[in-house]
């Protein structure tokens, strides 16, 4: 029988792997919820955290092509760009005069013209333009092929980078880290060792990095399972993880929904299950778990924020991955602030390493 008394006796006697892929399959998504809040409000009490940050992609010209992708165009594509140093400087700038925003995430697709004097450029732009902003991005994903196009080893990418002015490599190119999955999902990126040891580098140069798992297209519970398990023997190795953000896959224009690979986006039952699974193998080894509102819609975010997670991840302003698959969601450090009053939380804005926090006051 799979009640709460039984999942917190599991949990409280250290979860195996066979443990938290039974109880994934076996328990209603409210046990598993409320047993993950219950451990949340321990890790950090009533507080939902996020960043007030600004998305801008460098470039869309991809050509790993991955089918989970909406957002890539192909080299030549009309619809093709590459943003200029001055550009994204120049949309940071403003962006920070506008809205405020702590942090840049910049990401891109895998651009072979691309050279790293570029993004040293863009970097130590960034930096001399708007000396407050934090730095997050590319992903491990774009190191190593960058490492590759620049016959550079990826530890030597992350250096120069950092000397450039980054400050945190954002956690995206994990997808799910099984190789039978990523065969299909991502068959020309990077396989789950490659994402792992990077991440590990960075730790090591001492950059933060967040982590994240793509989660609702063909993967298994046993993947879940297995992936929050790998972040976690990362964490306890390196303790350089800032947050685990679970990312819910929005199959609309990718090419899995196209070859009929997938058939639609997740239930929300299966979402809470995912950041619930999340949270009690997590338990506190990262304290902050992400609710993705970017892909899980802000309604369904609020019940994720009682199921396990604790931060909003960031207001966002200029998202584009998700926008190319369909989703067309704004929002503003108020309305994050008020998603989490709803469900009795206290909202703080953060900055990109968890440092300060300042609560958003009604
Ligand atoms: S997911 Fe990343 S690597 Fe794959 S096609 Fe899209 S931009 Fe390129």
């Amino acid at each position: 029988m799979c009640d709460v008394d039984y999942v917190r006796s599991i949990v409280n006697n250290g979860l195996s792997k066979s443990d938290a892929v039974r109880l994934f399959v076996e328990c209603d998504f409210r046990v598993l919820a409320k047993v993950a809040n219950e451990i949340t409000e321990k890790v950090t009490g009533n507080s939902v955290t996020f960043v007030n940050n600004v998305v801008i992609n460098y470039s869309n010209i991809c050509v790993a092509q991955c089918p989970i992708c909406a957002f890539y165009r192909p080299p030549k594509h009309p619809e093709a760009y590459v943003r200029s140093p001055q550009e994204i400087i120049n949309a940071v700038r403003e962006a920070r005069a506008r809205y405020g925003v702590d942090e840049l995430h910049i990401n891109g697709g895998f651009n072979p013209d691309l050279t790293i004097e570029y993004f040293e450029e863009v970097f130590s732009g960034v930096k001399r333009a708007v000396p407050e902003i934090i730095i997050k991005g590319p992903t491990a994903a774009e190191v190593d092929f960058y490492a590759r196009v620049w016959r550079m080893s990826s530890r030597e990418v992350l250096e120069r980078l950092k000397v450039a002015g980054l400050d945190v490599l954002s956690g995206g190119g994990a997808e799910i880290l099984s190789e039978d999955v990523r065969k299909i999902i991502t068959p020309y990126k990077f396989d789950a060792n490659t994402w792992l040891r990077i991440q590990k580098e960075a730790h090591e140069v001492g950059l933060h990095t967040n982590a994240t798992m793509l989660y609702g297209h063909i993967e298994q519970p046993h993947h879940i399972v297995e992936h929050v398990m790998a972040i976690k023997r990362l964490q306890e190795e390196t303790g350089g993880v800032l947050m685990f953000i679970p990312i819910k896959f929005v199959p609309w224009n990718t090419r899995l929904l196209k070859d009929g690979i997938v058939k639609g986006p997740a239930p929300p039952e299966y979402d809470i299950k995912v950041i619930a699974i999340s949270r009690l193998i997590l338990g506190s080894t990262i304290g902050r778990i992400g609710a993705y509102w970017a892909s899980t819609g802000k309604r369904l975010a609020s019940t994720l924020l009682l199921s396990g997670a604790n931060d909003l991840v960031g207001t966002m302003i200029n998202e584009q991955v998700m926008k190319q698959a369909g989703l067309r969601e704004y929002t503003t450090i108020e309305e994050l602030a008020s998603i989490a009053r709803e469900v009795g939380r206290r909202p703080y804005l953060r900055d990109t390493l968890h440092r300060k926090l300042i609560e958003v006051k009604p």
